[in-house]
């Protein structure tokens, strides 16, 4: 079965092809600047390896769905015959609330418990909605699948998602944690088990995905006990440019006594802190990294307390968990920065986390833990694209 993965964001829209009998990307592309001037579409033919780039006015979702499905079956650059050869499309979805567990097949039902969860996510979910519609509108019998990066976290228990607010919070507001990225830690927990060779329910592991965004989860027996995101993706470890976890009562300082607006303290945590705040120089942890052997102390110190928080949440969710088989790293500073894996991991000794510093400059799906280290740590590259394709086919299936 051939699978399509659709992304859609407020201008833009990502896309794979993968073929499911082997797992494999047929094509990928990008739409971007949907209902914008200078609107294009950037298309990979995967087995050719070749690139082309569209430039077309798309005036929403719609038309860019349809370039994307046009470019698919093209004779020259696409990698289908007909739209036909499409099985199921699965979606990502931001923000699923309590609504969602499980990834789900979209149905009516569906549609209108998603409108029900947009208020927590008024600037995600829409998007995702205006995507799946533009979709059935063209691929009325295909059937379509919608893949939540909240559903991993809905196994935490209350202890772990609640906030100490008053509890009407969460009652009428459903104000609680509720986690990200939960289809990179899923993955990522299940590719841990299959190469440790161990059944996925008798492991204990943290799942550190460091990218631009970042977020730990504690994963005990497949499920998630604990994760560092919160109501929002602002909370957690440090990030690019959100600030990750402080004392809530510097935004009332900085309202009452600065005279900040509740919008512009919400545009600085989200937009102007984090690595890029701290640092000056660059949200991006290559250009920090570089900035800090010329000496920039400010970049040192963004990258000291990336490091140091993340090692933090480690030892929080071993002690969450009640114990520790693997921490495993993913995404673009997990999967590529060796000496950041190495500054989380340094003193994690006596816990039994100890990583081989050669191993740790080898790149791919490997394990980089010291021989006799009692903690395995790895690197496992995420693929949510392949993760949304597997629920998707899982689902069509009626698994
Ligand atoms: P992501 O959000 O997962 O795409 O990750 C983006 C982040 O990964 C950026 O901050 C990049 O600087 C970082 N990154 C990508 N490649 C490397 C690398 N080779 N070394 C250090 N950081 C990297």
């Amino acid at each position: 079965m051939k699978i399509l993965v659709i992304n859609a964001g407020s201008s833009s829209l990502k896309y794979q092809l993968i073929d499911m009998d082997n797992e494999q990307v047929l094509a990928k592309g990008l739409c971007e600047r949907i209902g914008i001037e200078g609107s294009n579409l950037q298309h990979t033919n995967v087995g050719r390896d070749e690139k082309t780039k569209i430039e077309k006015p798309m005036k929403d979702h719609g038309d860019a769905i349809q370039m994307v499905i046009d470019a698919l079956a093209d004779e020259k650059i696409g990698v289908i015959k007909s739209m036909d050869e499409i099985g199921a499309v699965g979606h990502r979805v931001v923000h699923g609330a309590e609504e969602f567990a499980d990834s789900c097949m979209i149905t009516e039902a569906v549609m209108k418990a998603l409108e029900k969860c947009t208020p927590l996510a008024p600037l995600h979910n829409p998007p995702n909605i205006i995507g799946i519609k533009a979709c059935q509108k063209i691929m009325p019998n295909v059937p379509m699948v919608g893949v939540f990066d909240t559903a991993f976290h809905q196994t935490m228990p209350p202890k772990a998602f609640m906030y100490a607010l008053p509890y009407e919070f969460y009652e009428k507001d459903r104000i609680r944690k509720y986690g990200f990225h939960g289809t990179s830690h899923k993955y990522v927990a299940q590719k841990a088990a299959e190469f440790l060779g161990k059944p996925a329910a008798e492991l204990k592991i943290v799942t550190c995905h460091l990218g631009n965004g970042s977020s730990i989860s504690a994963v005990d027996g497949g499920k998630c006990a604990d994760t560092s995101m919160g109501f929002t993706p602002l909370d957690g470890v440090p990030m690019g440019t959100r600030t990750g976890s402080m004392d809530p009562a510097v935004v009332t300082y900085l309202i009452n006594q600065k005279g900040m607006s509740a919008a512009d303290v919400d545009a600085m945590m989200n937009k102007q802190s984090g690595v890029q705040g701290i640092s000056g120089v660059s949200s991006d942890f290559r250009d920090l990294s570089s900035a800090a052997k010329d000496g920039d102390e400010r970049a040192r110190l963004a990258l000291d307390m990336f490091s140091y928080q993340v090692r933090k949440d480690i030892g929080a969710y071993a002690a969450a968990m009640g114990g520790l088989d693997a921490v495993v790293f993913t995404a673009g500073v997990g999967e590529n920065d060796a000496a950041m894996r190495a500054a989380i991991t340094d003193g994690l000794e006596f816990m039994g986390v100890k990583i081989d510093n050669e191993k740790n400059s080898t790149r791919g799906t490997v394990d980089i833990s010291a021989a006799g280290a009692a903690v395995k740590t790895l690197v496992i590259p995420t693929n949510e694209e392949l993760m949304i394709a597997i629920d998707t086919k899982r689902l069509v299936e009626g698994k």
